[in-house]
Parts: structure tokens; sequence; C-alpha cells
């Protein structure tokens, strides 16, 4: 049987409707378009750390892809193979297979962690990239809590946390749990005195490379301060059920590996048999036109976008998706120019009422830096009911105690 063929409403068909995909489908109004993604909303990435420590609640850092882009129609599932001769993508889904045909395509698939062949990494180890991702580690660290509880000699090996990757991601998570975890355990008398281990470790020679290094030293001796060690130039070389080796050769004891280290492009692109660069991604001119395929386009972290403001290829963050793809709506409305942005800067919030930013020239720390990172996300955050909701998990976080329910079923 023929599976099902639909035509792109508009003509212009998103793949993806992440950050990119979403703002592109957005941006394109009333002249709306389909967008294939397996959810049916875009994810809120920067405040995902604070969801899986249960500042925010998660459901508060969906955005819903009917809402937020009412004109387009939303198709769920994900694209499997493409056919440029034919203009029609195949999608797999739950509902069944299907195929869409359009006249513009854009590639807005985004990435994956990087997992390099490190031993035991894909069995052992936790990630922090999509919404379950961010409560299976919460529930994860309550749980160790518990069972060093149950089961005080085990104490130092469960309350060992071991995170991979010192860029936003894991920082802002090794802040935010070691927080979630203190406030917790003060509910453990049987645990008094015990002093969980957190340990961030990356190869790179410090922490958050994308920042000003004085920032991130900032960053660093906030941790420190904490209590969280850092190491440094040293890689995790494997891991096992019982805890990991590094580098140096040294082992640590943990039940508890958190790896965001690294991201690489999706690698759907090969499958859908897209030109790819030495990265793996998508190379584009400065329109996000891929070469050698008529009406295709690319952007965010999928692809390797030229930035004629900076002279570079843009980094994978979420600021550039969301710019490149303001400059793809306008230019896919007949409003073409090349794209060129200049970034607004970068922040990160290391728990409460601490964090660092860079606006322009100028470079805050501490509660600066927290305020001017939580000022952005919520101006960032799409809706005002969505604002209200994360303010109103704020607020609550700022008066009352963690929630230490464990929701594992
Ligand atoms: C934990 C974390 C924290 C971050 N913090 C920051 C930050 O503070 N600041 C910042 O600037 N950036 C941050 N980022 C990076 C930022 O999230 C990405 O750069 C941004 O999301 C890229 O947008 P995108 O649309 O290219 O990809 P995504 O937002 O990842 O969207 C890709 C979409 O494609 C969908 N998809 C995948 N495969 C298929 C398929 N075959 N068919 C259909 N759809 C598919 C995915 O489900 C997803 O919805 C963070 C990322 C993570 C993981």
């Amino acid at each position: 049987m023929n599976p099902e063929f639909r035509t792109a409403r508009g003509g212009t068909l998103v793949l993806g409707g992440g950050f990119a995909g979403a703002y592109v489908a957005r941006g394109l109004g009333r002249q709306g378009a389909t967008i294939v993604n397996p959810a049916n909303f875009m994810l809120y990435t920067p405040l995902l750390p604070e969801a899986a420590a249960g500042s925010i609640e998660p459901r508060h850092v969906t955005v819903p892809l009917r809402a937020m882009c009412p004109h387009a129609d939303l198709l769920l599932g994900a694209a499997v193979a493409l056919e440029p001769d034919r203009k029609i993508v195949h999608v797999s889904s739950e509902a069944g297979a299907f195929t869409v045909g359009y006249e513009r395509l854009v590639i807005a698939l985004g990435s994956i962690t990087s997992t390099p062949a490190v031993p035991g990494l894909r069995e052992h180890a936790l990630g922090l990239k999509d919404i379950g991702d961010a409560i299976r580690l919460r529930n994860h660290v309550l749980r160790q809590l518990e069972l060093a509880d149950a089961d005080p000699p085990s104490a130092a090996r469960r309350l060992t946390f071991v995170f991979a990757g010192a860029g936003f991601a894991g920082v802002e998570a090794v802040a935010e749990l070691q927080e979630l975890t203190e406030g917790a355990l003060r509910r453990h008398p049987r645990l008094a005195g015990v002093q969980p281990r957190w340990v961030l470790v990356d190869h790179g020679p410090r922490i958050l490379g994308q920042v000003p290094e004085s920032l991130a030293r900032f960053a660093a001796r906030t941790l420190s301060r904490r209590g969280v060690e850092i190491l440094s130039s040293t890689a995790l070389v494997s891991i096992d059920g019982a805890g990991v080796t590094l580098s140096d050769g040294r082992r640590i004891e943990t039940e508890t590996v958190v790896w965001t280290a690294g991201v690489s492009a999706n690698p759907v692109a090969a499958q859908l048999g897209l030109p790819l660069d030495a990265r793996g991604r998508v190379p584009v001119d400065e329109h996000f036109r891929v070469e050698g395929l008529e009406g295709v386009h690319a952007l965010g972290d999928i692809a390797a976008v030229p930035n004629a403001a900076s002279g570079e290829l843009d980094p994978p963050t979420c600021q550039h998706a969301l710019r490149q793809a303001r400059r793809l709506s306008r230019n896919l409305r007949g409003r073409v120019k090349p794209y060129a942005f200049k970034s607004l800067g970068s922040m990160a919030t290391l728990g409460r009422r601490h964090g660092i930013a860079t606006v322009g020239a100028v470079r805050l720390r501490g509660i600066l830096g927290w305020s001017a990172a939580r000022g952005y996300h919520l101006l960032a955050l799409p809706f005002y009911a969505r604002r209200a909701r994360v303010l109103a998990d704020w607020t609550v976080a700022a008066f009352f105690r963690r929630d230490v329910a464990e929701l594992t079923p």
C-alpha cells in the first residue's frame, strides 16, 4: 500500500520543531508551513538544568507548537528519507508512514550529545538533552539519597556524582543539583555528617570555554566553594556499573555519571543524503541554501551557517538558531538579505543568586549575572502565560524549600 501523501501548507515543509524550526514556522505567519517533529512542543533548553533540579516544573520549559505557530500544520513523526528530485520527504510516525511534498524545505533537525567510544558510556551514563532526561536525572539523584539513607555504608559511592562536560549544560546542572541535594540532605538525619562529592570533568583546560576567562574563573571559584571538584584537562576513559576511570588513571566509585560533553549535528542529515562538512553539519550559504538542492535550506545546530557579522560559522546555541530563523523566515517571505548577527553575549546561572553574564562589553557576575540571565530567559520565553508560570516557580522556590518528591513510577 502506498503511504499517505500530504502537501506542505503554503509550500514550506519544516523538519524539526526546536528553536530553529519553530521560529521559522512562527515567522512565516499566515503564509503557513507544515512542521514535522516527534513531539508537539518546542523545548526551551536553557532552563533544562533548572527543570532537572526542580526549581522549575518541567512542563513549564516546553512551549506547545500548535500555540506557538497557529498558522502551521503540525505532523508528529520523524523524517527518515528525502527525495529531492520528487521534492518529497518520507516520515515515520506512530500513526503510520506518510510522505509530504514541498516547494521549499527547511532542515532544522538540531544536534545530539556526542557519544565518543568511551566503554560503558551508552549503558551507564545519564544525559541532559530532553525533558525526559531532566526528569530522569532528578529522580535518579533523589533515589541515590534514599538508597544511601537505607544503606549508610554505600553512602560514599551513592553520594558521589560525576559530570562529564563543563559547558553551559554541565556547569548549570552540577550547580543546580548540588543545591537540590544539599537541601534534601537536611531531611536525612541518618546521613548527618556525610558530604556528597561532586566532580566536574572536562578534557579542555578550563570550564565554560565559550565565555571570557575572567567569568569562567568566577564560575569555577563559585562551584569550588560549594565543594565541586573541577578536573580540567581530564577525560573519562571508561564507565562501569560501579564507577569511572579517568585519563590520569584515577578511579572514582559512583552510581551517577552525567554526560553533557559536546554536541554533534543530528546524524539523520546523512540518512537524508544531505551534503556534510567534516563535522557532520550541512554546509549552507549566507541565505541558508544547501548547495545543489533546489529549494532546500538548513539552519540551527545541524547546519554550518556563515555569519557575515562575525566572519565565522555560528556556534550551536539557541541565540543563533533564533536569529537565523528570523532571517530565513523573512527571506522566505520575499525580504531577502544575507544572514548577519552580532552575538548579544552569553550567560549561565550557578544555582540560586549566582550567575555570570556578558552583555556587549559588560561582564556581570554573582547576583547581577544571575539576575541578567533570569531576566533574559523570562523575556526570551514565548508567551506571557509561560513566563508567568516560570516566574511563579522561581518565586515559590525563593521562599520555600525545594520539593524532594521522587517521581520514579
Ligand atoms: C541542556 C542544554 C542546555 C542548553 N543551554 C543553552 C543556553 O543556555 N543558551 C544557548 O544559547 N543554547 C543552549 N543550548 C543549546 C540550544 O538548545 C541549541 O543550540 C538549540 O536548541 C538549537 O536549535 P535547533 O532548532 O537547531 O535544535 P533543537 O532545538 O534541538 O531542535 C531540533 C528538533 O528536531 C527534532 N528532530 C530530531 N530528529 C528529527 C527527525 N528525524 N524528524 C523530525 N524532527 C526531528 C527534535 O526532536 C527537535 O525538536 C542548550 C542545550 C542543551 C541540551
